[in-house]
């Protein structure tokens, strides 16, 4: 084997699964993070097919459908509650439901377990200073002073990625969008079988099962600046957004009152890194090259296939340079859909007013359930060249 020896440079969702997928393949990986402990931004997170798929490949799915919700497709709804179509999801395979959805915080934790317990050495706390690629290895120092060497570095540090910012010499920010996401989880009631969202002027509100007994509920809104509210304003201004709609959305709303707490705003920034992701014997992966904004809840996803495809290109018998680029041309065509596709949703979302409704509601209603069959027919093909032969 070329790589015996991994660094990897951030403990998200891709760099835990990535961990997970090297160690299983009898590599020497360690993981650093910066963050003092394990910190797990966010709420809920829904698992589509393949990246259940991938995370199978990982050993790990049936712990996810044991915690989590599958589910089978999306109803979208007027902000007055009215049906406008059900869209069933084809993703999945025999044995593979369309969705899953799960909090953040287990699906952090059954990635660890599959890490530590193959092997991945993981330290919270620590920065990377430096890197030296003299071509037979990286030296890397770490912020400690600590100097190591490994075969090859992994980054997966996440939008505004300082390792993709020395290696590829790019200044990797991403754009904001002008959409914020509002999210809250919240108990279940048992009628929320599916993800559900409501479409008003110019925001957009939602719910997604992550358990028996959970959900999560969204709302993405037009605003003006990514600066995010005191603390204090959040529940006030939530409710403030959430005036206009009926059914559950309004239960939410007044339910504010009385727990104003654990809301998440998330402005959305988006950012797509062309080829070529790595440079000598450094891969930069997952949101650090390839942030999509959440309308198909494929980010997480594209960044768990990016880790099972890594470790399946890098334990081939072939020089380095070769394998690396067989990663990205395997995964560049895959995030360039799904960034692209879920920008195009956000930005006709980001267009539907009172006026233009009408218009908005009947293009659903008559095309949807078409363009996200035709959408995931392509993200449901297999994603590793081992399935391609
Ligand atoms: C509102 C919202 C909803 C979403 N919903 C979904 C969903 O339902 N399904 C889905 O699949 N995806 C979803 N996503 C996308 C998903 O959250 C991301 O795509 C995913 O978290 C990316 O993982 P990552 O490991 O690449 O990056 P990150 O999760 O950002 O992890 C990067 C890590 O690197 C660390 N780091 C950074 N720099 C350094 C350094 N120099 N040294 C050490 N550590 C470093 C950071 O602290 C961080 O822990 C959503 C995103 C948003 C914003």
């Amino acid at each position: 084997m070329t790589v015996s020896k991994v660094l990897i440079v951030g403990a998200g969702i891709g760099g835990v699964a990535a961990a997970a997928a090297l160690a299983q393949r009898g590599i020497d990986v360690e993981v650093v993070e910066k963050h003092p402990s394990a910190t797990i931004p966010g709420v809920g997170i829904n698992q589509p097919g393949n990246s259940l798929r991938a995370l199978d490949a990982l050993g790990v799915l049936d712990k996810v459908l044991s915690v989590g919700f599958a589910f089978d497709g999306n109803d979208y709804r007027t902000h007055d509650d009215h049906r406008i179509v059900h869209v069933p999801s084809s993703l999945g395979v025999e044995g593979v439901p369309p969705n899953c959805g799960l909090t953040r915080r287990d699906l952090h934790n059954i990635l660890l377990e599959a890490a530590t317990s193959a092997g991945a050495q993981i330290s919270y706390g620590v920065d990377v200073q430096d890197l030296d690629d003299n071509g037979d290895g990286v030296s890397v120092t770490f912020g400690g002073g600590d100097t190591r060497r490994y075969d090859l570095v992994v980054a997966f540090d996440g939008v505004r990625s300082s390792v993709g910012r020395r290696a590829l010499g790019l200044d990797l920010v991403p754009t904001y969008t002008g959409s914020v996401v509002w999210r809250k989880q919240l108990e279940r009631p048992t009628e929320i079988m599916r993800t559900m969202l409501w479409q008003g002027d110019r925001v957009k509100g939602g719910v997604i099962p992550l358990s028996e007994t959970h959900m999560y509920m969204l709302l993405v809104t037009l605003e003006e600046t990514d600066e995010r509210p005191a603390e204090e304003d959040l529940a006030p201004l939530l409710a403030e957004r959430l005036d206009g709609f009926t059914g559950p959305l309004d239960d939410i709303r007044q339910s504010l009152a009385d727990d104003p707490t654990g809301i998440v705003y998330s402005p959305l920034v988006e950012m797509n890194v062309p080829l070529p992701w790595h440079k000598g014997r450094v891969i930069v992966l997952g949101d650090a090259v390839h942030a999509a904004v959440p309308h198909l809840t494929q980010g997480a996803a594209m960044a768990i296939e990016d880790a099972v495809v890594l470790a399946d290109e890098i334990t081939r018998d072939r020089d380095i340079e070769e394998s690396l680029k067989a990663v990205e041309e395997l995964r560049h065509p895959r995030t360039e859909l799904v960034f692209h596709a879920s920008h195009g949703i956000l930005a006709q979302e980001q267009g539907i007013t009172t006026e233009t409704m009408p218009y908005a509601v009947a293009g659903m209603r008559d095309h949807l359930a078409e363009q996200t069959a035709h959408l995931e027919s392509i993200l449901n093909q297999p994603f590793r060249a081992t399935q391609l032969h």
